[in-house]
């Protein structure tokens, strides 16, 4: 079953001086068909520059953007190496960097602000191919599950040559005076959200143009009053002259459940977008992750809350998301994002420990709450506290032998108790032998019916700072050092 649709039209703005010049030459030919042949040879006209046909798709579903009347976009088009930039307007603070619009992949999902390019209230992005090239297509693709999905611009060109050309015409400047040619004019604001594409072709013969610059004048989805910003997921201009086009193709999707030996606790594996970690995961994470997981709960409890009994565990490339290349895992709810290129430098290193941490989360957080009151208005713990005891569960209980959260000379005097992470798991570790046996616990139990300050002189007799000092002190003395 095909769920694309797809509609073509012949574009009604184009101006009609290229139809002109056909004609023209067209008669010129019976009478004088030397003339026309020097006119090719010299390419002062170029006759295969006919008006411009766009066609329209779209997908409710991830297709790559092949639908009835459009193709995939490519990753060796002329775009791919071609200088990009904004001359007018201002792009979205959430937006991808522009260098998204020719990298040659495709978001991951309908609402990826990270692999989308998008202005906040319209603006002009030009393209330089370099050099002139016979431009074949040119195609833009976009795509949101909601009013951003939906393009409306204007697309024109140039060589450089007119006497009047203006390298970079900005807001208010009209390009079609300023020695641009109108192309196209794309809108498939009618389509429903999901996958938008659309790709401009020349009527006849096989090239719109010979054109070094594109300039896009992309305007607000005008049906939509607000989130109107289109999300551009690619842009592909290619070279009547250049080489066979490698389509993007749509992701294998490759996922696997385990379930635990009791069959209490459902473990999916989505390693989609990292096939060559999936074995080692099956083999070497997921086992211990299930071992680990229910001894978390259990170390855990807290009434009325029920752990979810599923994970999904999803391996991410992350090289392309903007500021998140160096995080190495998240947790959100029951679902944990392993970022695949840290797991795969860390497979003998840290990244099961990073996966017992971020389960411990997932009793934090992903938990069924089964009394209203507990999920009202309380005040959650900062989050040096819970990164504290996901770490202090991961370095002294999982794998006290790496000796991964331990104070040194090296890092003694910066220590503080609210450093998070390993730092305060080594507090907490500290607070345990020293005045609290059951402090994960209590935490916990605080992180989902309130946490105060004060419950810490109720747990020790000490205050959270005079905790933090004696902390302190006891690791100066033990490495032989003073304040
Ligand atoms: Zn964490």
């Amino acid at each position: 079953m095909s769920f694309s649709v797809g509609h073509e039209y012949s574009h009604g703005m184009i101006r009609q001086a290229p139809r002109l010049v056909n004609t023209t030459i067209h008669k010129f030919m019976k009478l004088r068909p030397h003339a026309v042949y020097l006119l090719l040879a010299s390419g002062l006209v170029s006759l295969r520059a006919g008006p411009a046909m766009v066609s329209i798709g779209s997908s409710p579903t991830n297709t790559a953007f092949s639908t009835e009347t459009t193709q995939s976009p490519a990753s060796n088009d002329a775009a791919t190496g071609a200088t990009f930039k904004v001359i007018a307007g201002t792009p979205d603070s959430n937006s991808a960097p522009l260098a998204a619009l020719h990298d040659g992949n495709i978001p991951r999902s309908d609402d990826d602000p990270a692999s989308n390019f998008f202005f906040s209230g319209g603006g002009r992005i030009l393209v330089d191919l370099g050099k002139p090239i016979d431009v074949a297509t040119i195609a833009s693709y976009s795509w949101h599950n909601g009013s951003r999905s939906a393009q409306f611009y204007q697309v024109y060109a140039a060589d450089g040559s007119a006497k009047e050309f203006v390298p970079e015409p900005g807001a208010g400047v009209d390009p079609e005076k300023s020695g641009w040619k109108l192309i196209a004019k794309v809108d498939t604001t009618a389509n429903k959200p999901g996958q938008h594409a659309a790709s401009i072709a020349p009527n006849t013969g096989q090239s719109l143009g010979c054109f070094r610059y594109v300039l896009f004048d992309i305007q607000k989805n005008p049906k939509e009053a607000r989130f109107n910003d289109t999300f551009f997921s690619e842009i592909d201009i290619t070279d009547a002259n250049g080489p066979t086009l490698e389509r993007i193709q749509i992701p294998k999707i490759i996922k696997q459940v385990f379930a635990s030996k009791d069959k209490q606790f459902h473990y999916t594996l989505d390693a989609s977008e990292a096939p060559d970690l999936q074995e080692w995961s099956s083999k070497n994470l997921i086992p211990v992750l299930d071992e680990w997981y229910p001894k978390i709960i259990a170390m855990l409890p807290v009434d009325g809350v029920v752990p979810s009994h599923e994970i999904t565990f999803t391996l991410k490339d992350t090289t392309r998301v903007p500021g998140m290349g160096g995080v190495p895992a998240y947790a959100s709810g029951n679902s944990v994002v392993f970022n695949a290129n840290f797991m795969r430098a860390q497979k003998s290193g840290e990244a099961i420990g990073a996966g017992i941490h971020e389960v411990v989360h997932v009793v934090q957080f992903g938990g069924r709450r089964e009394r209203q009151a507990q999920a009202v208005g309380h005040l959650r713990p900062p989050t040096w506290v819970t990164e504290g005891v996901a770490d202090y569960i991961r370095w002294f209980l999982y794998e006290p032998q790496s000796k991964g959260a331990e104070i040194t000379l090296r890092n003694v005097h910066q220590a503080k108790y609210d450093d998070s992470y390993r730092v305060t798991a080594n507090f907490f570790d500290w607070v345990i032998k020293n005045h609290e046996k059951d402090l994960m616990r209590k935490l916990n139990l605080a992180t989902n019916t309130g946490y105060s300050e004060n419950l810490w002189k109720e747990w020790t007799g000490k205050t959270l700072p005079e905790l933090g000092a004696d902390w302190k002190q006891a690791n100066l003395a033990r490495l032989g050092l003073r304040e």
